[in-house]
């Protein structure tokens, strides 16, 4: 008996995620900033990602490559008034080029310019903004401590004192990114009059400031943190950040730098798959290409389905932001679950690559480490999902 042949089903074009924006999110964008975007995707791949692993490597921070995000003014993207898509679409994909660099630029515009702009005095804020947009001027941001990282909310040991028309800083600091090469810092202490935290900015050249870098870090290693001790370090009244008084004051920065941290698990994920998906297509095993195994292309499908359900999450986030009604249980939700998903997926694109993934020189073992530190910084896993659970039952369970 004659048969028909079946036709095989026409697949999807090759290039249906050939760049890689898994749910055409940039679509959203109006054309300026989709334009901007595309620019800044080609400038970020053939001008810092190759470039940023022998620094990774070596321990060493970058400068020439942050100068190169400095010309492309990335250090005032917290002050244009461009869409929470457009801000989050760049993160991602500097993240996407190197997690350490996008946490210079996280850093750089969450927490220090737009704590600055929203909560500094206006003297502070002529003084700083300038160069801060251009990236002449850097800052960090010194919170964590070395007895005090989860529990900082209460535990806040770093003292304020005012003495005349003087503040005396005393205490010490953890994991402070950027100390090392910053200009200035802003530092949380606890005023030992009121008991209140309060910010300060202070000079890295003050008697009494000093920052020693964190070595040997399995992860974020371009980016220089530090141990900060300051030593009875003296600051003009003019130092406090007027609106920066109070755990509720940190809490209005953090609430959108943890979402930032969303978008750079969505960039670290497209890295991932950049990786995966170029070794699965060259490398031949069983004399055939791995990328025509089934179960290689399940491993490439579940990254993939992890990286457009951060984006999904994210894009939901911006939406948010723009509307003016992202609570702190949002932040802290994608933050644990975006980051989450990463560890998986590079876990995933880390086995993809066998021996290779490995070493660094195929980049995914430098994925595989940062995504290390994404988990921890900006509150732990744990730490977010109690406070997503605190807003799911109304009770808190910080404590045991
Ligand atoms: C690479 C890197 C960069 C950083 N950059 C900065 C920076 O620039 N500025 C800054 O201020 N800080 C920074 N941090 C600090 C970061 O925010 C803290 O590391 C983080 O908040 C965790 O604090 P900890 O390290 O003291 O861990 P701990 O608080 O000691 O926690 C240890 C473990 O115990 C768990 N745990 C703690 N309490 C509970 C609880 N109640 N229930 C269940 N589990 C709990 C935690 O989840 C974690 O797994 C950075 C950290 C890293 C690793």
């Amino acid at each position: 008996m004659r048969t028909t042949p079946v036709p095989r089903a026409a697949g999807p074009a090759p290039d249906t995620f050939a760049g890689l924006d898994l749910l055409r999110a940039a679509e959203a964008l109006p054309d300026d900033e989709r334009t901007r975007l595309t620019e800044l995707h080609h400038l970020l791949q053939s001008a810092v990602r190759r470039q940023s692993i022998d620094c990774w490597n070596r321990e060493e921070f970058a400068g020439d490559l942050v100068a190169v995000l400095a010309e492309a003014g990335l250090g005032a993207l917290q002050l244009e008034p461009t869409s929470a898509l457009f801000r989050g679409l760049v993160h991602a994909e500097v993240a996407r080029a190197d997690l350490s660099l996008s946490t210079v630029v996280g850093v750089h515009n969450e927490l220090v310019v737009g704590l600055i702009d929203a909560l500094g005095s206006p003297e502070q804020r002529r003084e700083l903004l300038p160069g801060l947009a251009t990236m002449r001027t850097i800052g960090a941001f010194a919170l964590t401590e070395p007895d005090h990282g989860s529990d900082v909310a209460g535990g806040l040991a770093t003292t304020a004192r005012l003495d005349g028309d003087e503040w005396v800083i005393d205490g010490a600091k953890r994991w402070i990114g950027l100390a090392t090469v910053a200009d200035f810092a802003v530092v949380w202490a606890r005023d030992v009059t009121d008991a209140t935290v309060k910010a300060f900015v202070i000079e890295t050249d003050r008697p009494g400031f000093r920052a020693v870098p964190i070595r040997n870090k399995i992860g974020l290693r371009i980016m220089q943190n530090a141990d900060v001790t300051l030593d009875d370090v003296r600051v003009p009244v003019t130092s406090l950040v007027p609106g920066a008084v109070g755990f509720d004051s940190v809490n209005t920065v953090l609430r959108h730098s943890r979402a930032w941290v969303g978008w750079q698990a969505v960039g670290l994920q497209l890295a991932a798959l950049d990786v995966a998906r170029a070794y699965a297509a060259r490398r031949e095993q069983f004399g055939r290409p791995l990328a025509s195994f089934q179960l290689v292309q399940l491993t490439l499908a579940r990254m993939a389905g992890n990286t457009a359900s951060s984006l999904a999450l994210m894009m939901q986030v911006a939406r948010l932001q723009d509307a003016g009604i992202l609570e702190m249980a949002h932040s802290a939700m994608v933050k644990a679950t975006c980051t989450t998903q990463a560890r998986e997926s590079v876990s995933l694109g880390r086995n993809l690559l066998g021996g290779n993934g490995m070493t660094t020189d195929g980049e995914m073992a430098k994925l595989f480490g940062d995504a290390e530190a994404m988990h921890t910084y900006e509150g732990t896993y744990e730490i977010n999902q109690l406070i997503v659970g605190r807003a799911l039952t109304g009770v808190s369970a910080f404590v045991g």
